[in-house]
């Protein structure tokens, strides 16, 4: 099973994807995460991204499809994967289709994240994040056990660059052109799921299962 989690920055995409994926026993593949771990390793895409994660902008399409084919040609997804911050464009959205298609498969559902911009704003200053395995936390809502440490794997929590307040008004910007006309696009097909992505982490996570569940049957 293909799914996308789509939103706005710090819609809680990455939050609700690690428990999706988690439980339907698919990788999540996070383009960001991906992108965060090439500019640790100071590699050539790495030095590529920067520029444009710091504007808020997107990476070029040519450059981010190139590394999800990649990605998606690994074994562990040759049945499914949870896709968190891909596609953003048009073109990634209509790139994947025919990806899938060549592989007599297709993008099976589409979770689409609700949350007002304001809230965005607000989340992101208490936003810590794992650059060793991904995983998020929040100050308030979701903090860690132990002040600074990741969960998961023990390494230290760091606030992102682009999660400043002027970034994150460009990276609505951006999600507001480029991006939120995918959701019409998947709607077409039929195939979208909105939630409202206020509220408790859990009965969100509560939504997002029941409606996954209703197209696996
Ligand atoms: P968030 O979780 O806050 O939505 P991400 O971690 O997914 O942000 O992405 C961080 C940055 O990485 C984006 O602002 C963008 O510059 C770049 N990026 C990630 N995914 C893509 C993509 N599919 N296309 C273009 N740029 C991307
Ligand atoms: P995204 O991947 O869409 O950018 P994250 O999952 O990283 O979003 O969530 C953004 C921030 O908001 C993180 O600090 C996260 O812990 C927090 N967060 C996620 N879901 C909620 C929620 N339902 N209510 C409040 N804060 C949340
Ligand atoms: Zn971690």
């Amino acid at each position: 099973m293909f799914i996308v989690i789509l939103g706005p920055p710090g819609a809680g995409k990455g939050t609700q994807a690690a428990r999706i994926a988690r439980s339907l026993r698919i990788p999540q593949v996070a383009t960001g995460d991906m992108f965060r771990k090439h500019l640790g390793e100071g590699t050539e895409l790495g030095w590529l991204a920067r520029s444009f994660m710091d504007a808020g902008a997107l990476v070029p399409d040519e450059v981010v499809c190139e590394m999800v084919q990649d990605r998606l040609q690994e074994p562990d997804c040759a049945e499914g994967a949870l896709l968190d911050g891909f596609p953003r464009s048009l073109a990634q959205s209509e790139f994947l289709d025919r990806m899938l298609a060549e592989r007599g498969q297709r993008v099976d559902r589409v979770v689409s994240l609700v949350v007002p911009d304001e809230e965005v704003v607000s989340r992101m200053g208490g936003r810590r994040t794992c650059l060793s395995c991904g995983a998020t936390y929040h100050v308030r809502f979701s903090p860690p056990k132990v002040e600074g440490v990741c969960d998961r794997c023990g390494q230290p929590l760091v606030q992102r660059p682009d999660d400043r307040e002027d970034t994150v008004r460009a990276r609505l910007a951006t999600y507001h052109r480029q991006t939120s006309p995918i959701v019409e696009h998947y709607r077409q097909g039929g195939v979208v799921l909105d939630v409202d992505g206020v509220g408790s982490i859990d009965a969100i996570s509560e939504a997002i299962a029941r409606g996954i569940e209703a197209v696996r049957r």
